[in-house]
């Protein structure tokens, strides 16, 4: 559903993104994962065209490699930004309604993400700076999914949450691939996010250093050794 090949992002002479290549097939999880500066935003930010890229970029079967962001985003390629990026003077409804700007359904996507998230149902009327951080990330996914993303986009959910919430928000992730919307994950958090995903791909400086199925990931020690903190 998602061809990446050789994506490029450079800032000035910094070059961020060294032609890569990647895929996400419908229904699966795949995860980037690298330490920080490695690649990892600039390469979701590379392919909505939210920075200059260049490679190319095809979206169910669609060259979508120089469309505007606001065209992927219409298409159905929805990012979660890291550190959430809510709206905090906006209270959690308004900022659902934020979500639905480009596509998506209000009343009955509403409905989805209250379920899911029934704490933000609670707080619907309070200011979102208000919320906790926890709180915060779910409704950044929130917002996220009220736009009905075909292809989601998330960049480090887990980012400076405690354990119990992340296993919250991964929770929900579970259910959202039972639901069968693709998602490429950007994570810091190795374990984590290879028990949840199919595939992965690790970056380095900008380069695929590597890539395999996850659960074969997890098992390698020689991997486990170099990049997965262990
Ligand atoms: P993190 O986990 O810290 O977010 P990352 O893997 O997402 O890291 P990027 O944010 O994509 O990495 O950064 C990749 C490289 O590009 C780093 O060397 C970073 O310093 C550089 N970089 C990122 N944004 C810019 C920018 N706007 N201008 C110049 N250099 C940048």
């Amino acid at each position: 559903m998602l061809e990446v090949e050789n994506l490029e992002v450079n800032y000035g002479h910094v070059k961020a993104v060294k032609k890569i290549s990647f895929s996400v097939n419908k229904g699966e999880i795949v995860t980037i994962l690298g330490s920080n500066g490695a690649g990892k935003t600039s390469t979701l930010f590379g392919i909505l065209n939210i920075v200059k890229s260049k490679g190319k970029v095809i979206f169910e079967g669609e060259d979508v490699s120089n469309k505007s962001t606001v065209y992927m985003v219409k298409k159905g390629i929805v990012l979660c930004p890291e550190n959430r990026r809510i709206f905090s003077s906006l209270t959690v409804e308004e900022n659902l309604k934020m979500g639905t700007y480009l596509r998506g359904d209000y009343s009955k996507n509403s409905k989805y993400v209250y379920d899911l998230f029934p704490v933000l149902k609670e707080r619907k009327k309070q200011k979102a700076g208000s919320l906790s951080g926890g709180e915060q990330q779910m409704l950044a996914l929130g917002r996220a999914l009220m736009a009905s993303p075909k292809l989601l986009m998330l960049d480090e959910p887990s980012l400076g949450l405690a354990p119990i919430i992340i296993d919250e928000i991964y929770s929900v992730l579970k259910t959202l691939k039972e639901s069968n919307i693709p998602i490429l994950l950007v994570e810091q958090n190795a374990i984590k996010s290879l028990k949840i995903s199919d595939r992965a791909y690790i970056l380095e400086n900008g380069n695929v250093a590597h890539q395999g199925v996850s659960k074969e990931m997890l098992n390698d020690e020689r991997l486990k050794k170099s990049y997965l903190g262990k």
